[in-house]
């Protein structure tokens, strides 16, 4: 009665089809399109980066600025975020500030208008095709193979000529699982030592510290604070004075003060609770 089969594939055929690997080229155009999805899109809000307000995490993932403050806000603020969102923000484990760094990019266009991210010293276009790095805590960003020029020797920013670590060269959108690892290892080192990704204090504790004159806290664009000056300013002020002096949108400006008072009041506990152990200890 007509049914002769001869259009419907076997079984076979579509385990066949299904089974097919995809070939070596094919892979490579996936990745590098979602390497240059990842370098034109901001993750948590899916706008476009905004590459004069984009930050970095500790693994060198991109995010607009005012999308991860948005996150930071307490939930019970007016601007509710969409669950999407707020579950894409738990996933890059970023808990304040100080999980992040404001990037320098030097950006430049194409004749169609275009702005892309370049390297300041090889003006290279920095995305899939060249990979980008950036030096904490300055945050200025290069291309890998013009840092890893500089860095052999001076260890210095080119951009601002803040002296860095060798280990606080973040790869940006890095897929080398050897690379990442190292990365991880690079924040485990520093929670041991009270320093969150940014190379700021974690926590009050490090306070004592300071006070000895052990420590020298590097500023905003990695230069050490004025001594003693900087004893005196409490931990939120100082965040505050380094952040808010780069932000020129008053929206982002808002949303940034809004956060660190947050993040003043939550220390402020913390403050209040050490205190009084102090002081049962005493007795
Ligand atoms: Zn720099």
């Amino acid at each position: 009665m007509g049914n002769d089969g001869g259009s419907i594939p076997k079984r076979r055929e579509l385990v066949r089809e299904a089974a097919r690997l995809p070939t070596a080229s094919e892979l490579k155009a996936t990745a590098l399109e979602s390497l240059t999805h990842a370098w034109t899109t901001c993750p948590l809000s899916d706008a476009p980066l905004d590459l004069s307000n984009t930050v970095s995490d500790w693994r060198g993932r991109l995010y607009n600025y005012e999308s991860v403050l948005q996150c930071l806000m307490p939930s019970s603020s007016e601007t509710a975020i969409p669950e999407a969102q707020e579950a894409e923000f738990a996933r890059t484990g970023i808990k304040s500030l100080k999980d992040v760094v404001k990037l320098n990019i030097t950006t430049r266009k194409d004749e169609k208008g275009r702005q892309f991210a370049a390297c300041p010293v090889s003006m290279k276009e920095l995305g899939a095709a060249t990979k980008g790095v950036y030096v904490v805590p300055c945050g200025h960003v290069f291309a890998e193979v013009a840092m890893k020029e500089i860095s052999g020797t001076e260890k210095q920013c080119p951009e601002c000529s803040a002296t860095f670590e060798e280990r606080d060269v973040i790869p940006i959108l890095s897929t080398d699982e050897a690379e990442l690892e190292k990365l991880a290892k690079r924040v485990d080192e520093l929670k041991t030592l009270g320093l969150a990704h940014n190379l700021k204090k974690e926590k009050a504790a490090g306070k004592k510290k300071r006070k000895a004159g052990e420590e020298k806290e590097k500023g905003p664009n990695g230069e050490p604070e004025k001594g003693k000056e900087s004893n005196k300013t409490s931990k939120g002020k100082e965040d505050k004075k380094d952040i808010s002096s780069r932000i020129n949108n008053p929206m982002t400006a808002s949303l940034t003060a809004k956060v660190l008072a947050e993040q003043e009041e939550r220390s402020k506990r913390r403050k209040v609770i050490d205190g009084y152990k102090k002081s049962e200890a005493v007795r």
